[in-house]
């Protein structure tokens, strides 16, 4: 490109460090803001499956391939559902899947090696950004610290502080909630429970709700109960200052369903969190503005359950870096990209949202069923 803009990228996660990564290999510098204090403030949450045309893209262009088959789980692509009294409905073994599964907290720190020291500024959250008279944006971060860019990419998720000068658009409670739960040492610990899950992911359905346990890394089990209710209702429900509470009224959410499976609960350990589903429109979009983007969740937040969030992410800093790398105009490089994001995004923003909305029918064993059977012929 003839002239490169200075790219200050807002939010360190999977979607920001990929566009760092693949704009580095390129010889493009890049400064990621993330408010995060550092990469284990906390645990980065769940196991996730890259796709051959998203995910998996991503990492060959940033160059990243070697290292992530060291770190991703071939093994781990199974497929298992069940109705509430413990019945198979469905079964994959998924071992000729193509889906590899990876730790998110691997996937990170793979990205972060990768940069050099200093690209990242942790612990600095994104408090102010204004447009300026030299048509550069300025940013002010949390730790005292600010800063002009030609270009500011909102990579900041869900709640991102950067779209709000792009889109009036917030991202909306689906009605949905997850309570999240976690069981350690699996294997040696609930070898039933380990069997029960599988090498992939678990579904449980029944009464209107529904659980999901999926293999991690080292003999970890992480799982969510699903319920359909005010947004509210978990924080009302649950005294989540007192695990074993949290344990027993999830047992007692759950009293339809086989011991084999609130066995999980049961199980649990005492980290606990609630997860309001949100999403963004299914097709939003804004007007194209100088020297502002988003990627990822900022851009199109979904709810989970095309297992396509990070995949998209992932794709998006892949197009947005290639755009700029080709790009003689960057403005127009920016706008390219998004043109092309909006339409792409589309299929699995319409995915997600009908599985939001048809989850937990009385129908749903029947439908996740039909769907694990046709991600299975699909790959
Ligand atoms: C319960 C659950 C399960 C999911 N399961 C899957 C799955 O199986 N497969 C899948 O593909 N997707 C899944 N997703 C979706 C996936 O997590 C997201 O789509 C993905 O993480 C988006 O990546 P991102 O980089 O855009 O945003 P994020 O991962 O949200 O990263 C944003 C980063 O920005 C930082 N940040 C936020 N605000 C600021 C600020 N003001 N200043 C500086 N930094 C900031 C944050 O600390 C964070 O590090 C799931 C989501 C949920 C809630």
């Amino acid at each position: 490109m003839s002239t490169q803009p200075s790219i200050a990228i807002v939010g360190g996660g999977p979607g920001g460090l990929a566009l760092a990564r693949i704009l580095h290999v390129a010889g493009i510098a890049a400064t990621v803001f993330e408010r995060e204090s550092g990469p284990l403030e906390r645990p980065q949450g769940g196991t996730l499956d890259l796709h051959e045309e998203s995910g998996l893209l991503a990492i060959e262009r940033a160059g990243l391939g070697a290292g992530f088959k060291r770190i991703a789980r071939y093994e781990d692509q199974g497929t298992r559902v069940l109705d509430k009294s413990a019945r198979l409905l469905f079964e994959d073994a998924g071992s000729d899947g193509n889906r590899p599964e990876v730790d998110r907290t691997d996937l990170r720190a793979l990205l972060l090696d990768s940069l050099p020291a200093r690209t990242v500024r942790w612990g600095a959250a994104l408090a102010d950004l204004q447009a300026g008279p030299d048509s550069r944006w300025h940013l002010a971060l949390t730790d005292g610290h600010a800063g002009s860019f030609d270009l500011v990419v909102g990579a900041d998720g869900a709640g991102s502080r950067v779209r709000p000068l792009l889109s009036p658009y917030r991202p909306q409670y689906s009605g949905l909630t997850f309570v999240e739960f976690g069981i350690d040492d699996v294997d040696a610990r609930h070898p039933a429970l380990a069997r029960l899950v599988g090498h992939g992911k678990m579904e449980a359905h029944g009464d209107g709700m529904e659980i999901i346990a999926q293999r991690n890394g080292h003999a970890h089990i992480r799982g969510y109960a699903i319920f359909r209710v005010p947004a509210d209702w978990a924080e009302r429900r649950f005294d989540f200052s007192s695990p074993a509470a949290v344990r027993a009224g999830l047992v007692a959410e759950f009293a339809g369903y086989a011991d084999a499976i609130t066995d999980l609960f049961r199980a649990a350990n005492d980290s606990f969190a609630v997860r309001h589903i949100c999403a963004l429109p299914v097709g939003h979009r804004w007007a194209s503005r100088r020297g502002l983007t988003l990627i990822g969740d900022a851009a199109h937040l979904m709810s989970p359950f095309g297992g396509e969030g990070v995949n998209a992410a992932m794709l998006d800093a892949a197009e947005l870096a290639r755009e700029l790398i080709a790009g003689e105009d960057w403005a127009e490089a920016v706008a390219r990209y998004e043109r092309a994001m909006f339409e792409r995004v589309m299929p699995a923003a319409e995915g997600s949202a009908e599985g939001a909305a048809t989850l937990l029918s009385h129908e749903s064993a029947a439908l996740a069923v039909a769907q694990a059977r046709s991600h299975v012929l699909a790959e």
